[in-house]
């Protein structure tokens, strides 16, 4: 036995230091990309969280519409410029999204925003004459890719915003696995990406917000996926009784009113759910839901202005409805 006791003790102490390491949290919170973030990591590596925080804002340097040195705003401002393959990646991406998604996406959409003042604050309801002058400038097919450049037809500029938070999300959970975390929640101002299961081996439980109320209409249980959210009860103003949100419908230039409320994408890509959760918004309930039927390589919640969440088929066992939120839950198939 006392040959053994020292062996037994190593053996507790290893288990021990596997336990506490398995849990040991690191939590990063920071604000970029005009939104707040957190990253919450679980085991040894405390340094991959930073390293993914870094991303993040190396990616924001690039992508940023509004900062004069970003790669966006000198694509936009006819300035040379080398474009990271992150910058051209994600534009032809959004461009293809675009395409797929008939327009609803539309990352040329920027003259618009600019005239209702979203990315300033200085608010304000646009002439619709002057809109759909500018609405000439939106398009797809008002961008050229050639190579590694991009040239802009005149009066047309870009913002990644539907889509810059996704594929950050994306990057961190590359940065965490391949630092060898198996577990993490990585939430940039709502997008949210996970990495593995719970550090107890359970699903993480992800809370869709009420969009107009304080707290849940429903909670999903998932794993190592990503859950985006969209809709224009997250940024808006109000002028004369109005709700006026940001996300615009490219058809009219004005912000989107049909019978949505909010849509959840949930799917293995972060950047994936970004387009799409902004564009199925967009599209409005119906189309939504053919565009699900037609695609089915995501699912996705959608939060409707008739007090009813209609949730797709392959997500439907993982969705509990908040019973409190007096909404009817119906199963998309
Ligand atoms: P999200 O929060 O991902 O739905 O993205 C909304 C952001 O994307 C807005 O704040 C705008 O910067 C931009 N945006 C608004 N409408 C559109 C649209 N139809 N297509 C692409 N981007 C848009
Ligand atoms: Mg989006």
């Amino acid at each position: 036995m006392k040959r053994f006791f020292p062996i037994l003790l190593m053996i507790i102490c290893l288990c021990i230091t596997s336990c506490s390491n398995k849990d040991h949290k690191t939590t990063l919170s920071f604000y970029a990309m005009d939104t707040f973030m957190s990253i919450d990591a679980y085991g040894e590596n405390s340094q991959a969280a930073e390293q993914a925080k870094d991303r993040v804002l190396e990616l924001e340097d690039r992508l940023s519409v509004t900062d004069k040195n970003s790669e966006i705003f000198a694509i936009n401002n006819g300035l040379s410029v080398n474009i990271s393959p992150d910058t051209l990646n994600l534009i032809c991406y959004s461009l293809e999204m675009s395409e797929k998604t008939g327009g609803a996406l539309n990352p040329t959409i920027y003259p618009i925003l600019l005239e209702w003042g979203f990315t300033t604050g200085n608010y304000r309801v646009p002439d619709p004459q002057r809109l759909s002058e500018l609405l000439e400038n939106v398009g797809a097919d008002k961008v050229t890719v050639n190579g590694g450049s991009i040239s802009l037809a005149d009066g047309v500029m870009l913002d990644l915003g539907a889509v810059a938070k996704g594929y950050a999300s994306e990057e961190c959970a590359k940065i965490l696995r391949e630092s060898g975390v198996k577990s993490a929640l990585i939430n940039l101002g709502g997008n949210i990406r996970l990495v593995g299961n719970r550090p107890d081996g359970t699903p993480w439980n992800i809370g869709v917000a009420d969009p107009l109320g304080e707290g849940y209409v429903g909670i999903l249980s998932l794993t190592d996926c990503a859950a985006v959210t969209s809709g224009n009860y997250q940024r808006y103003f109000i002028e004369n009784d109005t709700v006026y949100g940001h996300i615009i419908d490219p058809a009219t230039g004005f912000p989107v009113d049909n019978d949505l409320l909010s849509v959840t994408v949930i799917a293995n890509d972060g950047t994936l759910c970004d387009a799409l959760s902004t564009a199925l918004f967009v599209m409005g309930c119906e189309k939504a839901e053919q565009y699900w039927r037609d695609n089915r390589d995501f699912e996705a919640v959608f939060v409707t202005k008739n007090n009813t969440v209609y949730v797709t088929s392959g997500i439907y066992q993982s969705f509990t409805l908040d019973e409190s939120s007096g909404s009817a839950l119906k199963i998309i198939e």
